[in-house]
């Protein structure tokens, strides 16, 4: 048997070592590859579910506004109203918007309601872009998507209340006989079907403000904007009001109100403050009872 020398052995220790280090760099490039797939077939995968759950958040979205912008220009004047406003309300809110008057309410439910256009940002309804609409476009979605109700009613003076309710089907080509008989339908969901033939000047403020709301509601909005709807009723009519808006919202319309009366915004799931041209604050469900419960102090020791 040969001797195996001493440097022999180091030799063979040293291409052993160089094997297992080989070997060892193979493993590790390996694992590398095998973890990098892993890590690129988890990176799908979220990506994937990421991407379902973005689009099902942006269709829940119903309105959407980045960094809006208005301004009026009157002769050499310029007044910005809106200064950047960031919004998001979901399908099936119920959301009130306060702030002093002339803070710009009026002018963003106009722009959510495509009655007036912004001048920078971007602004999606329903999940379309709302940007430079001509009117035909703009009136098509409104009939669609947007119910309209107003602290003066504005209903039509010289039509009654089944014509007014009906008035919206009219625009959509819809035969006299049957419009009529859905706005009776409305009529009585109102709990007003006994005032069908009667006059808006023959009603009472909450009688007319419930023609208005059936009227709103005929061709099926998703989303009902209300100007201040209680501005002009007493208090238990405007309770009685806000319990129609309610049990709308019940149904799944989003109710987007205006209002500068504390108690009837403490009715809705959220309360957005403008201020100076922004959202000052939101005030959501859970902080409704110690907003209220400040407020009515600040009411004490006014
Ligand atoms: P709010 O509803 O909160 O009382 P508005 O949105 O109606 O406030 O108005 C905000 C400001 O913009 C007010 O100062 C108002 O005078 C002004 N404004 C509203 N509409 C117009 C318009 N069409 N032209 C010029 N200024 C306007
Ligand atoms: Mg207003």
């Amino acid at each position: 048997m040969r001797q195996t020398t001493c440097s022999e052995k180091q030799e063979t220790f040293y291409w052993f070592s160089l094997e297992v280090k080989i070997a060892e760099k193979q493993k590790k490039r390996i694992i590398h590859v095998q973890n990098q797939a892993v890590y690129r077939i988890k990176l799908t995968t979220e990506c994937f579910f990421w991407n379902i759950y973005d689009r099902k958040q942006k269709n829940k979205a119903m309105l959407i506004l980045n960094n809006v912008h208005k301004s009026y220009v009157t002769g050499n004047n310029s007044l910005h109203v809106l200064k950047g406003i960031d919004l998001t309300i979901e399908q099936g809110e119920f959301v009130s918007i306060m702030g002093s008057s002339g803070s710009g309410k009026s002018t963003l439910l106009n722009i959510l309601g495509l009655l007036d256009s912004y001048d920078e940002g971007s602004y999606y309804l329903n999940g379309t872009l709302i940007k430079d609409m001509n009117e035909k476009k703009a009136a098509k979605m409104r009939n669609e998507l947007v119910g309209f109700v107003f602290q003066s009613f504005n209903l039509i003076s010289f039509k009654n209340a089944m014509e007014n309710v009906a008035l919206p089907l009219y625009y959509k080509g819809v035969t006299r006989k049957k419009r009529n008989k859905i706005a009776m339908e409305y009529l009585e969901k109102m709990g007003i079907k006994e005032w069908a033939e009667h006059m808006p000047n023959e009603m009472s403020g909450g009688q007319k403000q419930r023609v208005a709301i059936a009227r709103s509601l005929i061709s099926k909005p998703k989303v009902i904007l209300a100007d201040e709807p209680t501005g002009a009723l007493d208090s238990t009519t405007s309770y009685e009001v806000m319990g129609i808006l309610s049990e709308i919202n019940n149904e799944g319309i989003t109710v987007i109100l205006v209002t500068h009366e504390h108690d009837i915004a403490a009715m809705t799931q959220k309360i957005i403050r403008l201020k100076d041209g922004g959202i000052s604050q939101i005030i959501k469900n859970g902080e409704l009872r110690a907003f209220k419960n400040q407020y009515t102090k600040q009411l004490e020791t006014a």
